[in-house]
């Protein structure tokens, strides 16, 4: 009978949880969920000066918030019994001697060649004598990272180790502790590290690194997972956007590249406008809630607004920006009322003509349909060129070349506030 899968994702909590890790997460919970097993988080906290409660917590949010709750959790900090016997074990084969206060394991074969038969990198050859023997407890007491990782996947009966390429060269310190507690090595999927568009490793200095500062920003857990499954991995199908069921079905380590995969934020924004966009005007209220609130009072011009802006933000943050307008009389420069080669004349006299009909409509009537033709009979009766009437009453309204349409913004603010925007910008152009 084929044995059970079991993997782990083992942050030590000594910062917030980072993209990379986040993808490292994602890769086993995949594995295990396409395999039918079980995925375990696992805190390597022994280091009791940089492990912190906090990043636990972070850790946890975060694992969380991307949907990738753990099966099983394990803290080293409370398996200390598991690494003195481990030890012992090890004492009494005459593998162990003390020297200046640690407690250290010594590496059995001279010269020995151990070989890393990894399944995204193929195999990997060390030699034995390039390492120096391992330290295997520290001066505090506690066990050391390659000692606790070791004795805990094996009494885990971790299965499958999924983890960074920056562990590669760990890996055949730990086939001899395997070897040397008597156990089978897991297998081993090295993931390549995430890289900066100039194909420098990312780090804090070159971006944001912190799962939160996505979710600060206001992506969305779905895109992210696209995102970060398809760095490094591509689906067999070539499908763009995948639900989390669709990438457990095709999920296979065995098309996870060795290449390290570049971090492209326009693709993380694109797959986020996607997500956005399928949002239903209540999902996407409740998501935007957090980014807007300084513009809570008026629900139902709040709700016009998101309407009308719901296809433009490709990030939740960029809400405020693209609705403030709705709540405060615009700031722009007069020539921005002037459409092309037209002139401050022609325009004033296009948004005069807005005005005299529009004071007219009444409050039944002031929707975009009804407007739209009220004010495409007043081009015609008036003889004035579109770009002399709508132009200028989308910048009048919004400040903006680029926004939603004047009728539009029209029916979005009212009849009052359109009109007192008219004719502050009536004023402006001063002819
Ligand atoms: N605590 C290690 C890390 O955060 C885990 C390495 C492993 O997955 O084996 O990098």
């Amino acid at each position: 009978m084929e044995e059970k899968v079991r993997v782990r994702f083992a942050p030590s909590p000594t910062g917030p949880l980072h993209i990379g890790s986040a993808r490292t997460a994602l890769f086993n919970y995949l594995y295990a969920k396409k395999n039918g097993g079980v995925f375990a988080l696992r805190f390597e906290d022994t280091d009791k000066e940089r492990s912190q409660k906090v990043f636990e917590e972070n850790i946890l949010a975060g694992i969380k918030w991307l949907r990738l709750e753990a099966d099983e959790i394990y803290y080293q900090s409370k398996r200390e019994n598991s690494y003195q016997s481990a030890l012992k074990k090890l004492t009494e084969r005459g593998l162990i001697y003390e020297s200046d206060g640690g407690v250290y394991f010594k590496i059995p074969v001279e010269n020995k060649k151990i070989i890393v038969d990894d399944i995204v990198r193929g195999k990997v050859e060390f030699d034995s004598k390039d390492f120096d023997d391992l330290v295997l407890f520290k001066k505090d007491g506690t066990p050391t990272f390659h000692f606790a990782n070791v004795v805990d996947d094996i009494e885990m009966k971790i299965t499958h180790v999924i983890r960074g390429e920056d562990h590669l060269s760990n890996t055949p310190k730990h086939i001899l502790l395997y070897e040397a507690l008597d156990a089978t090595p897991p297998k081993f999927a090295h993931i390549s590290l995430i890289l900066n568009p100039d194909r420098s490793k990312m780090s804090k200095r070159s971006g944001d690194v912190d799962l939160d500062e996505y979710i600060r920003a206001g992506y969305l857990p779905e895109a992210l997972i696209n995102f970060l499954v398809q760095l490094g991995w591509s689906d067999p199908e070539s499908r763009e956007f995948l639900t989390m069921s669709e990438i457990i079905q095709s999920f296979d380590l065995s098309r996870v590249q060795k290449g390290g995969a570049v971090f492209d934020i326009k693709h993380l924004n694109h797959l986020n406008h996607h997500y956005l966009m399928q949002k239903s005007l209540d999902e996407y209220m409740q998501l935007a809630e957090p980014f807007i609130k300084q513009f809570a009072g008026d629900k139902a011009l709040l709700e016009s607004a998101i309407k009308l802006i719901q296809d433009r933000a490709q990030i939740l943050s960029d809400i405020p920006e693209l609705i403030s307008y709705f709540f405060t009389q615009p700031e722009y420069d007069t020539p921005l009322l002037i459409f092309k080669k037209s002139s401050p004349e022609q325009t004033s006299k296009g948004l005069s003509v807005a005005l005299k009909v529009l004071e007219k409509v009444s409050p039944k009537d002031w929707t975009k349909e009804k407007l739209q033709s009220i004010l495409d009979e007043a081009i015609s009766s008036e003889s004035l060129l579109p770009g002399d009437l709508f132009w200028p009453i989308r910048v009048a309204l919004s400040g903006q070349e680029g926004s939603p349409s004047p009728v539009e913004l029209l029916e979005a603010f009212g009849k009052e506030e359109s009109i007192s925007r008219i004719k502050i910008a009536i004023n402006k152009l001063g002819v």
